[in-house]
């Protein structure tokens, strides 16, 4: 077998990235259009940029997109969400990003900062139904190996993403997870009810510990022993030493998930190029020449 890189695939690995907008009045000169610049020389398929339901992260994920588009040649792909906003503010920002070449979106329901109040759009669904009208929009949706928090249970869990897949979203990002037998397992859960578009897995290379901790256990992520034993004896503060051991913590779930024949992977930068740029010169990514 020749072996192009440490994971031993031969075939094409396709990569994306997320990233979060920055603070407004720093996103001309910050870190991020840096590490947006570094992750795309080696051509992933999009970057995805996040949107939060507080007031007006609408605009600033917009704005923060025109702002990539004008200045690095990469394909774009915003996240929505309908939570804590209205049906018209969604059609209007719709209507914008598919005026500027924005074909894709991440459709999403959001975490609620208010109870929902207009009963129509309830579920991330709802909103993949309303971007079909507006547009022929690529619509990416998010799946939940481990199970969505507030689902009923994983089987239910299961049919609405099968919902979401039918109603026309093109492929699932999921959340992001360390056991891969949780993976795998989902992936053949999702083949054997009929989800036939690709599941592409989350992965986090850890920075905080501390901080993954909590977000895990609000995300209902299951951290397994081994990563715990890996961290003990190490606090926020060392945080080379703690990226460090994120990176070999990722290179292994990769390596497995390689083995299972997963050949795209979506990284949740945090808006760090290091780690994940690593990985990918790993994986046999190189800058201009992509295998
Ligand atoms: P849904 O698909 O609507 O599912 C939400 C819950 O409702 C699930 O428990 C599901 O089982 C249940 N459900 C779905 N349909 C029905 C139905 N018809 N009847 C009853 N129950 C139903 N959050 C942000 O705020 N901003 C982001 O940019 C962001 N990006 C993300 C990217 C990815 C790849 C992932 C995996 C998550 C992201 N999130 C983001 C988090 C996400 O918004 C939350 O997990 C949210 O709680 C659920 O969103 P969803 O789109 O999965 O919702």
């Amino acid at each position: 077998i020749f072996e192009n890189n440490i994971f031993h695939t031969t075939s094409k690995i396709h990569v994306s990235f997320e990233f979060f907008p920055p603070k407004l009045n720093t996103i001309k000169n910050s870190s991020f259009f840096y590490a947006i610049k570094k992750l795309s020389t080696l051509k992933p398929d999009f970057i995805s940029i996040t949107c939060t339901s507080r007031n007006e992260s609408y605009n600033h994920t917009y704005k923060t997109v025109l702002e990539i588009q004008k200045k690095i040649n990469i394909k774009i792909v915003p996240h929505m969400i309908y939570s804590n906003t209205t049906t018209e503010k969604i059609k209007r920002i719709a209507n914008k990003y598919w005026h500027h070449g924005i074909n894709s979106i991440v459709a999403l329901r959001g975490d609620y900062i208010n109870k929902p109040n207009n009963s129509s759009l309830k579920y991330a669904s709802n909103l993949v139904i309303l971007l079909k009208q507006i547009a022929n929009f690529d619509i990416f949706v998010a799946a939940y190996p481990e199970v969505h928090p507030e689902a009923y249970n994983a089987q239910s869990d299961l049919i609405y993403l099968k919902n979401k897949i039918d109603l026309g979203a093109n492929l699932a990002i999921t959340q992001f997870f360390f056991e891969v037998e949780h993976y795998l397992r989902f992936r053949d859960r999702c083949a054997a009810i009929g989800i036939h578009v690709d599941i592409i897995p989350g992965i986090l290379p850890i920075i905080d510990f501390q901080q993954l901790k909590k977000f895990a256990s609000m995300t209902n992520v299951y951290i397994p022993k081994w990563i715990h034993t890996m961290f003990e004896g190490i606090n926020s503060n060392d945080q080379n030493i703690s990226k460090m051991i994120g990176l070999s913590i990722s290179i292994n779930i990769i390596q497995q998930l390689c083995k299972e024949g997963v050949r795209h992977f979506h990284f949740y930068t945090l808006n760090q190029y290091d780690i994940t740029y690593t990985l990918c010169h790993m994986l046999g990514l190189r800058k201009y020449n992509n295998l």
